[in-house]
């Protein structure tokens, strides 16, 4: 594909988004901005910033959006680091945040919205089970598929953990957070002109990325 595709990845928290935008991010050599995991980054080290994100992160909170715009602007800006096509996964999490995003992106389309559709009770099961990469968040395991060797990501050596905002309190938060603030930018892409689809995220990854392949070959052609 000569064009380089520019895309959201809506979803669930659990849908699967970090673990099928790292594959298409390979897929069409574009890259993958996950604000999740630059802020655990942030919080790994120590940060000022990354301290001050993981309260609200901890809790099942939404970062504040001028953290978060603080954040992506530099990386969306044209000319930026993503202006060879990207894939963004975890952002927009709210209106305010995709109106920001226009404003950011000064008339470059997105090529399309993707709305990754897994059950409430599926992803509160997979979310409960999963255990990723301190090193690197987009390494992901689940207790059912775990690294080689017992804790250690197969990936990069990394320590493999259970996150700690997926333990039941935050995860019922961040679902409901997921529903009244996230569920409403599909409406407003959709009223705004943009290609917005939806893919079954249920199955194995790989039945699911060519379902996800075949969507965006569409709505780039
Ligand atoms: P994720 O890895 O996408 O599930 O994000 C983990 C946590 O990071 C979320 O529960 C929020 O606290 C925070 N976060 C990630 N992306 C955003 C965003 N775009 N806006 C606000 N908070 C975010």
């Amino acid at each position: 594909m000569k064009t380089k595709p520019r895309l959201v990845l809506l979803g669930k928290q659990g849908a699967g988004k970090g673990t099928q935008a790292k594959s298409l991010a390979r897929h069409y050599e574009i890259a993958h901005l996950s604000t999740g995991d630059l802020f655990r980054a942030q919080a790994a080290a120590g940060t000022a910033f990354g301290l001050e994100a993981k309260r609200y992160m901890d809790d099942g909170e939404l970062v504040p959006d001028t953290i978060v715009m603080g954040v992506v602007e530099e990386c969306l800006a044209p000319g930026g680091p993503l202006s060879g096509g990207f894939i963004l996964d975890g952002f927009p999490r709210n209106k305010a945040q995709a109106v920001e995003l226009e404003r950011v992106l000064d008339g470059t389309p997105l090529h399309a919205i993707i709305h990754l559709d897994v059950p409430r009770e599926v992803v509160v099961e997979r979310l409960s089970e999963r255990r990723v990469c301190v090193k690197n968040g987009a390494h992901i395991y689940s207790v059912a598929k775990p690294p080689k060797e017992l804790w250690v990501c197969d990936e990069c050596g990394g320590a493999v953990v259970q996150r700690d905002d997926d333990n039941p309190d935050a995860i019922n938060k961040r679902l409901d957070t997921y529903e009244r603030d996230t569920r409403p930018i599909r409406e407003f892409y959709k009223e705004s002109g943009h290609t917005v689809v939806t893919v079954d995220g249920v199955g194995e990854n790989d039945a699911v990325f060519e379902r996800l392949t075949s969507a965006i070959n569409s709505a780039v052609s």
